[in-house]
């Protein structure tokens, strides 16, 4: 089984020609309304990269259908999601005309989530059991604790990355999957660094944490305790909207590695979902299908 304890927001998506500046008003050219969130997004490639997920966390009762709509459709267990009394997180992002994106979050209702919810959830999960974490909801520091203390292999998306993440027991997760810039700012580099050395300080930081490290358009690299790191390049494409491309891989990634594929495939199949991702707009229904990602492959 694969946990998912994480956020769920609307997200807000503008087309604009630049990124909005200071004193500036922009016309956005159009709108369109997601599910989104880390989170959920994340939720939905475990999902359909082949993965048995369940996703918890907390909305707002008046706002969330969106939400628990795209959660059902993917098939993915909502019964640990709590209702509250708030809005559910949400975004505004704006995406300029070369497919890059800038966003205002509010957590709304993921930051919600009490130590009373993660007992009740964590109740019903085992060892061996995978639980993946993002940095947009409460209690992260008690959710680490609580599932490795129970055998759970966490899985943490240090993002966005605040230097608060840093004072968590990052060394009780199994996995953490970090950027180019989170995992500098957490090896304590410079950002230009390079990638190997990046990984080599952290996995000295951290003896037990296997590490995945993202670098946008160049790829990717896994370094799991005791293996020898493993590469991957990115696929050229055209890409128009790279939302949700860190979470369509870490998805993919994670679920290929929950189901002990090997590992350059596992690699190989998250690189592919995410070069897919890029090319369609928008979150969740940039997300592509294993049967897809797989066919990319072989051409
Ligand atoms: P994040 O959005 O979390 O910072 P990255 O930007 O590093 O994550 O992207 C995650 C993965 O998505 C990369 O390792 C790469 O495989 C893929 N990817 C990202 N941007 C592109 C792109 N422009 N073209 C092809 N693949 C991309």
């Amino acid at each position: 089984k694969i946990l998912n304890y994480g956020s769920l927001n609307i997200d807000y998506v503008y087309d604009v020609p630049h990124f909005v500046k200071a004193g500036e008003t922009l016309s956005s050219t159009s709108r369109n309304i997601f599910a989104g969130g880390k989170g959920l997004n994340q939720s939905v490639a475990l999902s359909r990269a082949g993965g048995d997920v369940y996703h918890a966390g907390a909305v707002g009762k008046d706002d969330s259908k969106i939400l628990t709509q795209v959660l059902s459709e993917d098939k993915i267990d909502f019964s640990n999601i709590a209702l509250r009394d708030c809005p559910s997180g949400h975004t505004i992002i704006q995406v300029d005309s070369k497919g890059q994106n800038c966003i205002i979050l509010y957590g709304g209702a993921n930051q919600t989530i009490t130590e009373a919810d993660i007992d009740a959830t964590l109740a019903k999960f085992d060892a061996g059991d995978f639980m993946v974490l993002q940095n947009e909801t409460s209690n992260i520091r008690y959710m680490i604790e609580k599932a490795s203390a129970k055998g759970l292999k966490v899985c943490f998306n240090v993002s966005p990355f605040t230097d608060e993440l840093l004072k968590l027991p990052l060394e009780k997760c199994a996995y953490l999957i970090v950027n180019e810039i989170e995992g500098a700012a957490m090896a304590g580099v410079s950002e230009d660094s390079d990638p190997y050395e990046l990984l080599d300080k952290l996995c000295s930081k951290f003896p037990k944490t296997s590490f995945v490290l993202t670098l946008g358009s160049r790829g990717s690299i896994l370094k799991e305790v005791g293996a020898e790191p493993i590469s991957c390049r990115a696929f050229k494409v055209n890409a128009v909207d790279t939302t949700a491309a860190g979470d369509t891989f870490l998805g993919y990634l994670i679920c290929n590695i929950a189901t002990d594929m090997n590992r350059a495939l596992a690699l190989k199949a998250a690189t592919a979902a995410s070069a897919l991702a890029v090319q369609v707009k928008g979150a969740t229904p940039s997300i592509p299908r294993a049967k897809d990602v797989m066919e990319f492959i072989k051409k």
